[in-house]
């Protein structure tokens, strides 16, 4: 398959507009500019294209509920805060492919009529922010965005605001909350930011991938787009593979590649010639899948019919030498500390399965904590103000409910088996 969101980052000049241009770069823009914004959500919606930020939900359909309601001012904000760990697919977008972005988010604020948009940008990433900025002069000083976008007197202005590190910022509500300089805290929905977002005027939040793919979409039109990888989702998708693998990296592949192909065949198979234990497949809070789930394809329902996630795309490899205890008490450490404090089950119970894990790991866990977690994340499943407290439950639960003897061996042997082998 040709990289569409990938293209041309190889060459060390990619993100400077004159070679995006010389690869066909804002072919899609300057036939978004001859076509009525209803047009272009209709493509979108033709296309099949779902979210790449991990929610999965029909793009062309959020746009609709945001370009239908009558209150002005609309904003357009892309998500580029991709905190979470395992997480890295967006960052060649962002620093190599600059303009790809840019040109989606100019195609979408055509569609939705919006003439201001943000890039959120993780705080931990500053070569981006630099990047970004001189991309949007050039931008401007061309005409692909600000008030004459290509002689066509349509306007767009986007603005760069970094966040501080905060992991909740990713949420799109508390990302909002954040860019009007409150404290980054998901607010309660309804309503939806596509009603009353932004200073509570409609406000459309999409991840980089998915804005990278709108010039695409455009060119080729809705209908071949619809036509690469899974049905159910298509396009093509970046999978950053990380962990205990010889070539970890960022893939860009049909939606819908296998597990199996993505691991052995693109990330070069497990390193020091070591066997496959378990993966997490979509950054730290999907559900783990043990060795024996590879086969199955990287696409929202295939993902849900192992008992994981699609997420973010963002797999994580472990070899039959890491502790799964010891792995479920480091990512619960992450949970207890992201955790905005605003709901009482995530904020308590965050803390209580991190103390509890810390135990077991240190060969001090007693008789019965291996159901004590499971009943703390039972407290939480559907109990939270926002999807990290479920998250982090779930973290628990599939680790237990797969590895379930581990965790008993450590308790009942007072250590950590595994420190032995590694
Ligand atoms: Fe904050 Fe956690 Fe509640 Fe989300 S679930 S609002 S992160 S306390």
């Amino acid at each position: 398959m040709e990289t569409v969101l990938l293209k041309n980052i190889d060459n060390p000049k990619s993100a400077d507009i004159d070679e995006y241009l010389k690869a066909g770069g804002y072919r899609g823009l300057s036939k978004a500019v001859t076509l009525e914004p209803a047009d272009i959500i209709e493509e979108v919606s033709k296309s099949g294209l779902k979210g790449r930020g991990g929610a999965g939900f029909p793009t062309a359909m959020k746009w609709r509920f945001a370009a239908t309601d009558p209150k002005f001012p609309k904003y357009l904000i892309c998500n580029a805060d991709e905190g979470e760990p395992g997480t890295f697919k967006d960052r060649p977008i962002l620093e190599k492919n600059p303009h790809l972005l840019l040109e989606g988010m100019a195609i979408s604020a055509i569609a939705l009529g919006s003439e201001q948009g943000y890039i959120y940008l993780r705080g931990e990433y500053p070569d981006a922010r630099d990047i970004l900025e001189a991309s949007i002069r050039q931008a401007n000083d061309r005409g692909y965005l600000g008030d004459d976008i290509l002689g066509k007197g349509l306007t767009f202005n986007i603005h760069v605001h970094q966040g501080a590190g905060a992991y909740i910022c990713g949420e799109e509500t508390a990302l909002i909350e954040s860019i009007e300089g409150k404290r980054g805290q998901p607010r309660s929905k309804p309503p939806f930011p596509v009603n009353q977002g932004a200073w509570e005027m409609p406000t459309i939040v999409n991840n980089v991938e998915t804005l990278a793919n709108i010039p695409y979409i455009i060119e080729i039109g809705g209908d071949a787009y619809s036509g690469i990888g899974s049905e159910d989702c298509p396009g093509p998708k970046l999978f950053c593979v990380s962990g205990s693998v010889n070539r970890p990296g960022v893939y860009e592949l049909p939606m819908g590649t296998s597990l199996r192909e993505i691991i052995h065949d693109h990330a070069g198979g497990i390193k020091n010639g070591r066997t496959l234990k378990a993966v997490i497949p979509g950054g730290l809070s999907t559900p783990v899948l043990p060795a024996e789930s590879i086969d199955c394809r990287m696409d929202f329902i295939s993902m849900q019919g192992v008992g994981s996630m699609l997420g973010s795309g963002a797999v994580i490899v472990m070899d039959d030498s890491i502790c799964m205890v010891s792995v479920t008490y480091r990512a619960m450490k992450f949970f207890e500390h992201e955790s905005c404090g605003k709901c009482v089950p995530c904020r308590e119970g965050t803390d209580w399965l991190r103390k509890v894990l810390e135990r077991v790991e240190n060969g001090k866990g007693r008789e019965g904590d291996v159901d004590l977690l499971l009943y703390i994340s039972g407290t939480m499943t559907g109990r939270t103000f926002c999807p990290l407290g479920d998250g982090a439950a779930g973290v628990v639960q599939a680790m237990i409910k797969h590895f379930r003897t581990e965790f008993e061996e450590h308790i009942s042997e007072k250590k950590c088996t595994y420190k032995s082998i590694n």
